[in-house]
């Protein structure tokens, strides 16, 4: 169970940090949000893959992302750091914010975007290069130079995904050598290394032995109390342990990917707001 729910209360955000103020209720809209999405409807040519999404995601917590395949959970992730833009013959309409402003908004610079919302994938993408300059290829392209402050942001990125001690003395050999666990925590390094402020991971455990996806998962619970996380999972009891809200997608009768049901995982776990929830989230489709 997403056993921090009712323990979290009101989070915060501000200079980058969240701090957790005690309150009596847990409700998303006590709770600063970070993206927002109105009204949003998302075509690959003529197919009509998201429909009407409306939703807030909180800052600070985690939100898991869940449904059966095709259902539209990846494409909705993409959503967020205008991924989709690269898929010729993309069409979205609506409106979906990042700390109020809007990100299809004609004065949206995507790069800076794509430094805000950071995303690791399924599988590990190490570039083939050096561990240290898998770190810091991010900030270089952002304009640090010096070779002290990118040591310094090697060292930062490394630790918070504990993985300083494990390559600290092999930062120059080849990042493709680690073990695949390992290369996740990397990758998650390098998006941390340019400062985001939103983390999307799809599927980003599936790849992984038992161990390196409980290292992850803790590692994500450590990083949502600094960034806001949005994971994709197949995997029910993930979402379960890790998430603090929970989204269900299905598709409707015309396949069209709609959000079903949202709300915080406890509560969604244990009194789904309707039967066919409950029929997912217990393993009885999908
Ligand atoms: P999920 O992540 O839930 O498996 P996706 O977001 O990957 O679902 O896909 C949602 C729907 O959109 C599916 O029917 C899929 O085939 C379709 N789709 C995904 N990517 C593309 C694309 N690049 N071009 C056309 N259709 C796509």
């Amino acid at each position: 169970m997403a056993h921090r729910n009712h323990t979290r209360g009101m989070i915060n955000y501000s200079e980058g940090l969240c701090t957790s103020i005690m309150s009596d209720t847990t409700n998303v809209t006590q709770q600063e949000i970070k993206i927002k999405t109105r009204s949003v409807n998302l075509y690959y040519g003529s197919y009509h893959a998201l429909g009407d999404i409306t939703f807030d995601i909180p800052a600070c917590a985690i939100t898991a992302i869940i449904g059966p395949s095709g259902c539209g959970k990846s494409t909705l992730l993409r959503l967020f750091n205008r991924m989709n833009d690269l898929i010729p013959g993309v069409t979205i309409d609506g409106e979906t914010l990042l700390n109020d402003v809007p990100i299809y908004g004609k004065d949206m610079d995507v790069v800076s975007l794509r430094q805000k919302v950071g995303m690791v994938f399924q599988k590990p993408n190490v570039f083939p290069m050096s561990i240290y300059e898998n770190i810091i290829i991010g900030p270089k392209h952002h304009g640090v130079r010096g070779r002290r402050e990118l040591m310094e942001i090697a060292e930062i990125s490394l630790s918070k995904v504990a993985l300083w001690d494990e390559v600290k003395d092999i930062l120059t050999k080849p990042a493709q050598g680690l073990a695949m666990g390992q290369q996740q925590r990397l990758c998650i390094a390098r998006a941390l290394a340019v400062e985001p402020e939103v983390l999307l991971m799809d599927e980003s455990c599936s790849a992984l032995d038992p161990v390196s996806t409980m290292k992850i998962e803790e590692l994500m619970q450590e990083l949502s109390e600094k960034y806001t996380i949005i994971i994709v999972t197949h995997s029910m009891e993930q979402a379960a342990r890790v998430s603090d809200m929970s989204a269900f997608m299905m598709i409707d009768e015309n396949k069209i990917g709609r959000l079903h049901e949202y709300s915080e995982t406890q509560e969604m776990f244990i009194s789904p707001k309707d039967k066919l929830t409950e029929d997912y989230i217990t393993g009885r489709f999908g």
